[in-house]
């Protein structure tokens, strides 16, 4: 096996167990993409062994800690059985048959993520390390999801490229294992239903991650008028709508997001809420509402990724500055806005700031009533604060 030496005084992290090693960390050592490696400190103690990506700036992604526990076949399943077995309760109590099953470097898979949709499981393999043990993972997953009917992958996600892996096109969707998923998979979450497309949507098709979110928001929606931004499939929409809101306005730019959001409103048999679907960009449009004059009781803010690596913080921050400023001038007194940021470069207390900033700018006062993070199937490993990307913040208008 080839060995990876880092620099003097550049183990500290390996040792803390974080899962990357980054190019600027390596004194000496190479392998083949995806290839088990020895790391080793400047003294050459074995501090654990990874996959290596000549191509990515994440040069290992560590496998295992321990000197002499050599990650093998045995291991990924095993880990990817221990992954699925943390979830049972997800399948116990059956609020949801959509469940992320393994997230990624905080399940000890790096670059790995499987997502199960009624039984249909899609996996995204985004680095050289989880390209490598594809096969294992897939058979592991066949064998211990529960009520597996089979294991497809995506493989159109952009952090491919950065580990020179194929980044799909059209043909980004494939069955690996066991049966070809329907076109459209219905899934729930509690009494609202969802068509997923997992060969042309978002991500594996579903935003799970905002699964508790969509609860916590739609606590706030009764009797309100709700502007759902950034709506994708409906979600936030859809479980305001359950929660006897008079009227939601869905807004996207995806002409296909809105059609499956029009799609899953009439999964469920409810009358009471005037729903409308508005394909727009969400600046143009949240202007627009201001300059006519119109206002709602709640706004729901969940844009797409602003900065995906630190040098963009400054110019997401003038992105989310800018919608949430709009969104909190078009709350009525008391009303309530529900803003996320899925950008892992910007911080909670960065994205505090820029609520505070808008706020001060909208002249108005805010009370925080509740905040929200990725739900409990998407764990963050303690030794890997980058796991953390997902904030919300439920904000009460004072005036
Ligand atoms: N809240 C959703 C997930 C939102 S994902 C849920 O719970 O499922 C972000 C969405 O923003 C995507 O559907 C994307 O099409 C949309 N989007 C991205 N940029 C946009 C823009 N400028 N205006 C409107 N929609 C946009």
């Amino acid at each position: 096996m080839n060995r990876i030496a880092l620099r003097p005084k550049r183990d500290r992290s390996v040792r803390l167990r974080h899962p990357w090693v980054f190019s600027g960390a390596v004194a000496s050592g190479e392998a083949e993409a995806g290839e088990t490696v020895e790391v080793a400190d400047a003294a050459g103690e074995v501090l654990g062994y990874g996959s290596y990506s000549p191509a990515s700036q994440i040069r290992v992604r560590m496998l295992s800690f321990e000197a002499g526990s050599v990650p093998d076949a045995k291991l990924v399943e095993g880990r990817v059985a221990s992954a699925v077995g943390r979830r049972a309760a997800f399948f116990a109590d059956a609020y949801t048959n959509a469940v992320r099953l393994v997230n990624a470097e905080s399940d000890g898979l790096p670059g790995v993520v499987a997502d199960c949709y009624d039984g249909w499981v899609v996996c995204q393999f985004t680095s050289a390390g989880a390209a490598h043990w594809r096969d294992s993972i897939v058979a592991a997953l066949m064998r211990y999801a529960p009520f597996c009917r089979g294991v497809a992958e995506r493989t159109d996600a952009e952090a491919r490229g950065r580990e020179g892996l194929a980044v799909g096109g059209a043909d980004a969707f494939a069955v690996l294992a066991g049966e070809e998923p329907p076109e459209l998979i219905e899934v729930h979450e509690g009494p609202v239903r969802f068509l997923v497309d997992v060969r042309r949507g978002h991500k594996t098709g579903f935003y799970l991650d905002q699964r508790d979110a969509r609860r916590t928001v739609g606590a706030f929606a009764n009797g309100a008028d709700v502007l759902n931004c950034f709506s994708y499939t409906g979600g936030f929409g859809l479980f305001a709508r359950q929660c006897g809101a008079l009227s939601v306005v869905q807004v996207d730019a995806s002409a296909e997001a809105l059609a499956l959001a029009k799609r899953n409103e009439g999964l469920t048999h409810l009358c009471g809420t005037t729903m409308t679907y508005e394909e727009a960009d969400v600046f143009q449009y949240l202007r627009a509402c201001r300059d006519r004059g119109r206002t709602f009781d709640l706004v729901v803010l969940d844009p797409p990724k602003f900065a995906s690596v630190r040098s963009q913080v400054a110019k997401a921050a003038r992105g989310y500055k800018d919608i949430n400023l709009l969104a909190m001038k078009l709350l009525r007194p008391n009303g309530v806005l529900a803003t996320f940021s899925c950008s892992g470069a910007m911080t909670p207390a960065s994205f505090d700031t820029v609520l505070a900033e808008a706020a001060e700018d909208a002249k108005r006062d805010f009370q925080v009533v509740a905040r929200t993070c990725q739900a409990e199937d998407h764990p963050v490993a303690l030794s890997f604060p980058e796991g953390a990307y997902l904030k919300g913040v439920i904000l009460r208008a004072l005036q």
